[in-house]
């Protein structure tokens, strides 16, 4: 393959908000080497990166590719490029397709049309069967596939004694668990969370003990068996302080992921009936918001995840309680978390590379891919100075059902590498 040569790069990297300013030679899939004092090869091709900044591409736990089932949302194929279009080469399916992900073959077709993708495809897979509840789903098959993650998200597991003898069969294979964190029968039509805006819009809204409960049982079930626990998508304050307090405790293994939706957006932003931002858990208050961010900067959470949910113009368009939960994410994480943060000095690059590149790798048993030599090149180059705007013609996802739709934020991805191959340029 050819070799690239980025000069004048601002590298960024997971343990200090410090850039350094180098050039880095790829070839052969490898970042051969990175200094100031580099002279291109005659043979590179050089790609001028002065005022941009390198860092290594993002990893997105937490993403629904549609596929089996669901095609007008959203396929492999599709969700792979929206995910290259914001920065990431790689990511985690969620299992509640048609049929869910909860035997071998569905996984190992998952698998297979993810490698085709050019970005790295994971399967989670169910903890019981068909996402019921009942029956554990075949757990084993799927270990041997390499799943690793274990989650009936988009719902609870309703039973916690199915849950106690899945953590206890499975734990003992070395997966862990993804809870979905809700009571339902807390949680009304799932539609908001319970307050004004409920109140204001008649609609009986979700209150957030009924995610808050469920947290804090299922990290004892993690307790009492051993297993790993991982809380998804966290909405609520005291939600994330009952993870800090079992983190704290330190007998138990627990992880955390917040998702962008919930650290930007609260239920003021429904305004009337805006299915944009009708999520689950849903968008809960502006002081929410803050605890979550200040979580985040503490370490409460492990992981950045985005809960990438498409779904169709159409179905988005129906009424508020019958319009179906979730918001499209990869796209738009990156460059909202620059534009909301980073450039206002909030936190650095140092966290998002950090909570949405490297961790989430780690979690999945993958190495990080910093800007070093001797390490795969699978990166991205940032132009903070540069703007996107998030057309319907801009978004590679089949759908756009984002609160960003035609808003120009500050940033763009203007280049993205893995394995050395060019998956991205503009
Ligand atoms: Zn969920």
């Amino acid at each position: 393959m050819n070799a690239l040569f980025l000069s004048h790069c601002q590298i960024a990297c997971e343990d200090s908000p410090d850039l350094v300013k180098a050039h880095v030679l790829v070839e052969n899939g490898i970042i051969q080497a990175v200094g100031a004092d580099l002279v291109k090869p005659s043979h590179a091709r050089e790609i001028d990166a002065k005022g941009r900044i390198l860092m290594p591409a993002m990893f997105d736990a937490h993403v629904h590719f549609r596929e089996p089932g669901f095609e007008a949302k959203e396929t492999i194929a599709s969700g792979a490029r929206a995910a290259i279009n914001g920065g990431v080469t790689g990511i985690v399916m969620m299992p509640n397709t048609s049929p869910a992900l909860d035997n071998p073959a569905t996984i190992r077709s998952v698998l297979e049309a993810g490698k085709k993708t050019g970005i790295t495809v994971l399967s989670s897979g169910c903890i019981t069967k068909g996402r019921q509840g009942k029956e554990l789903a075949a757990i084993d098959g799927m270990r041997q596939l390499g799943v690793t993650m274990l989650t009936d998200d988009g719902d609870s597991v309703y039973d916690p004694a199915v849950l106690y003898r899945a953590m206890l069969y499975a734990k003992e294979f070395g997966m862990f668990f993804a809870s979905h964190c809700e009571v339902p029968e807390l949680a009304g039509p799932r539609a908001l969370t319970e307050g004004p805006t409920a109140y204001r819009l008649g609609i009986k809204g979700s209150p957030a003990c009924a995610e808050e409960i469920i947290i804090d049982r299922d990290i004892r079930l993690a307790h009492a068996t051993g297993a790993h626990i991982h809380i998804q998508h966290v909405s609520s304050a005291l939600g994330m302080e009952t993870i800090r307090w079992w983190k704290e405790r330190g007998d138990v293994k627990v992880t955390a992921e917040v998702a962008p939706h919930h650290l930007m957006f609260s239920e003021d932003d429904i305004g009337d009936f805006d299915t944009h931002y009708k999520m689950n858990p849903p968008l809960r208050t502006k002081r929410d918001n803050a605890a979550l961010l200040e979580g985040l900067k503490q370490g409460v959470f492990d992981l950045i995840a985005t809960d990438h949910a498409p779904h169709t113009a159409f179905e988005k368009s129906q009424d508020f309680v019958s319009a179906p939960n979730g918001i499209t994410g990869l796209e738009t994480a990156l460059i909202s978390l620059y534009d909301r943060y980073v450039q206002h000095g909030v936190f650095g690059w140092d966290l998002v590379i950090k909570r949405y590149s490297a961790e989430p790798r780690r979690f999945m048993e993958l190495s990080p891919v910093p800007i070093e030599a001797g390490k795969t090149a699978e990166f991205l180059l940032f132009d903070p100075q540069g703007e996107t705007t998030f057309t319907k013609e801009f978004m590679q996802s089949r759908s756009q059902n984002t609160p960003f739709l035609n808003q120009t934020l500050r940033g763009s991805i203007d280049l993205v590498v893995k394995d050395g191959n060019v998956l991205l340029e503009r």
